[in-house]
């Protein structure tokens, strides 16, 4: 992800209605709007069964560039080692790739993959550019940003309307009316209920970057991204460097930079799994 395309994202969601209008599926409408159990989908896991890993860009997208690496390469890479990493040490974990080849997909796809899986958390890996300075690296990991939330909200509900169009509308969401104010209440519960587990992940992310692959950690940070807005379930996007940097570039290409990056975000997995199947 570039920086201009960080800027340019939530400008271009504006105008993206797909993109934006939330997965309101029946079960959505129906733990949103009563006190059921979190054992369910789109509730706060406290398990982690099903895991859904985001190779970012792909096919005729390659993403961002350095010297001579392609981040849509980098991005599958890293994302294969992790889900191989979480198959051999938690095999009872299912392990769902958004893509595991060099093929495009579309953003708003790939949220609904992962929630069509239930999954109970959503990684997607990407790498970095600063078009400004080749000497700027390290990582980040982003979570939906908190300071987007309102103007998320005001969009998706404009969105939203857009349901009453559909020809099942009423069968499909069961009387659920998007121009309510309790339909403004219902997507703000859902926000708050993942945002602090997104958060908490993310600060492992970081955390274990510096630990344990003695990466610069440029820490924790939100951005309206296309790719997040529409998961029901803790969801981060994870910088692993800047292809801008010579030297991270030869990093993220290298086979060793490549297993420290995946096993850094294994470790921060293995925490996240241990924290919340304990509480
Ligand atoms: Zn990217």
């Amino acid at each position: 992800m570039t920086t201009l395309a960080m800027v340019v994202l939530p400008l271009l969601a504006l105008t993206t209605p797909d993109a934006l209008t939330p997965e309101l599926t029946q079960d959505t409408v129906r733990t949103a709007g009563s006190n059921e159990p979190n054992s369910a989908g789109n509730a706060v896991p406290n398990q982690v069964r099903t895991i859904v890993l985001d190779a970012g860009h792909g096919g005729k997208d390659p993403g961002t560039h350095g010297r001579y690496a392609k981040e849509k390469t980098i991005n599958l890479a890293l994302i294969l080692q992790l889900g191989r990493k979480i198959k051999n040490k938690h095999p009872d974990v299912r392990v769902i790739y958004t893509r595991s080849t060099d093929h495009f997909v579309d953003l708003y796809e790939r949220g609904a993959i992962a929630n069509r899986s239930r999954a109970d958390l959503f990684i997607s890996i990407h790498c970095n550019a600063s078009p400004s300075s080749n000497r700027v690296y390290g990582t980040e990991t982003y979570t939906l940003g908190l300071h987007r939330t309102q103007s998320n909200l005001d969009v998706a509900r404009r969105e939203n309307a857009v349901i009453l169009q559909e020809k099942n509308y009423q069968q499909t969401y069961k009387g659920f009316n998007p121009n309510s104010p309790l339909a403004t209440i219902m997507l703000a519960n859902y926000q708050n209920a993942f945002m602090a587990s997104s958060i908490n992940f993310a600060e492992k992310v970081e955390r274990s970057f510096r630990q344990n692959a003695e990466r610069k950690s440029n820490g924790v940070k939100q951005a309206g991204f296309i790719v997040l807005w529409k998961t029901t379930m803790p969801s981060v996007l994870i910088e692993s460097g800047y292809l801008t940097n010579p030297a991270e570039e030869d990093y993220l290409r290298s086979d060793d930079g490549q297993e420290a990056i995946s096993e850094a975000i294994f470790k921060a997995f293995e925490r996240y799994k241990q924290e919340i199947e304990t509480d």
